[in-house]
């Protein structure tokens, strides 16, 4: 088969690639190894306002097109985030975000798609790549472009000689009922050692999880999350397990015909693991550079250089924060220390990717 644009993976990255290059006259192909678009559901479903996104990334535009969010699609609603130190003091952050029912709202990004004029194929699978023709459960498929936004293990990546995000934290989550506090809790310290274990209340329960750095606790993700479940009064449900790259973008996102969008590039932010605006920031910012390469007006390395001057300055600062934050993360006691001094603001900074040393 022939098309312009094959995009591997339809999660927030490959849905918003394929809404912004489809249509007039560009044939696109998504493809997805799910059976079910969205679902298993391998997130805490938050999603920052767009107002909280613009303070982020000031060098955005036109946020309110990706990131109205549909009411139905919406489970809930918070203005703070508690951050729970190791020995139990709360810091309140002001943030405001939707928690999602991330299993419709992927559903509804990858419609965008297919309203715009692309086709969408679940439970098909990218295998490889052979002589630039890539390798699918549904036969070889030939792409002028071919869009790699198939996660953070990234099978596209490394056909096409790029690499995966060099770390990546588990993570579980499950659909937990019970009573929860109604306040988003992020709790620090040997709770999920190197990461934060998480409540998030939402209709009907809460989304229930923690991501860990693997250097610092060895033993398994199942292990660590129920150790934590059990300390909570809740039933849980779906528990399914992600990974969530931390080490900030992957050097090169585009080679030859081939590039990265989202955590397949190392797009997520490693102050507080939230990938979903970047995947769909850079997924409109690569749907149009491969609208634009198609038209002959512009090479598909501008797709790197555009989504750098958006993102790559907080995306760095991010990483250096976790950086120093992995000095504490060994010991509760300089954690709980370390979160004294940062106090509110410090802590404020660090979840909007903001220098926390300033
Ligand atoms: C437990 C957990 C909690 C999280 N919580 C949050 C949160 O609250 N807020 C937030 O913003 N972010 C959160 N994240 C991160 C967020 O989920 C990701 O950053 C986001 O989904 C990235 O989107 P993506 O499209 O790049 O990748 P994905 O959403 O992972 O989509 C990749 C798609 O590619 C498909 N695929 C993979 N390989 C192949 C293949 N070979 N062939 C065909 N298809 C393939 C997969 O099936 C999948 O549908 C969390 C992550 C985890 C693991």
């Amino acid at each position: 088969m022939d098309v312009d644009v094959l995009v591997v993976g339809a999660g927030p990255a490959g849905s918003t690639t394929a809404r912004f290059c489809a249509g007039d006259g560009v044939d696109v192909l998504v493809i997805d190894r799910r059976k079910e678009i969205g679902y298993p559901v391998q997130c805490g479903e938050m999603l920052p306002h767009v107002e909280e996104m613009y303070t982020i990334f000031p060098r955005s535009e036109q946020l309110e097109e990706l990131f109205t969010v549909p009411p139905q699609l919406v489970d809930g609603e918070s203005d703070h985030v508690d951050l729970v130190s190791p020995g139990g003091r709360t810091y309140r952050c002001c943030f405001k975000s939707h928690i999602l029912d991330r299993r419709s709202f992927d559903k509804h990004l990858a419609k965008l798609a297919v309203d715009a004029g692309a086709r969408l194929e679940t439970d098909t699978s990218f295998l490889g790549l052979k002589d630039d023709v890539a390798e699918t459960t549904m036969g070889p498929v030939k792409a002028k472009v071919i869009v790699g936004a198939d996660g953070p293990n990234s099978r596209t990546a490394r056909q096409a000689g790029l690499r995966n995000p060099g770390l990546r934290y588990p993570a579980v989550t499950c659909q937990a009922k019970g009573r929860f506090d109604p306040a988003v809790k992020m709790y620090f310290g040997n709770v999920a050692p190197g990461g934060y274990a998480w409540t998030i209340p939402k209709r009907g329960g809460a989304n229930v999880g923690l991501g860990f750095d693997p250097k610092v606790f060895k033993g398994s993700p199942r292990e660590a999350f129920d150790r934590f479940v059990g300390k909570l009064d809740c039933t849980c449900e779906d528990v399914t397990m992600g990974i969530v790259p931390m080490s900030g973008p992957v050097p090169s996102t585009v080679m030859g015909n081939v590039m990265l969008v989202g955590d397949a590039a190392g797009q997520a932010m490693a102050t507080n693991g939230g990938g979903i605006p970047t995947a769909m920031i850079a997924g409109r910012i690569a749907g149009r550079t491969i609208r634009g390469h198609l038209k002959g007006t512009c090479a598909l390395e501008e797709y790197e250089r555009r989504w750098k001057e958006v993102m790559l300055g907080p995306l760095r600062t991010s990483v250096r924060t976790r950086r120093m934050a992995d000095m504490v993360f060994g010991s509760d006691r300089l954690l709980g220390a370390a979160m004294f001094a940062l106090g509110r603001r410090g802590l404020d900074r660090a979840i909007r990717c903001k220098g926390v040393l300033l």
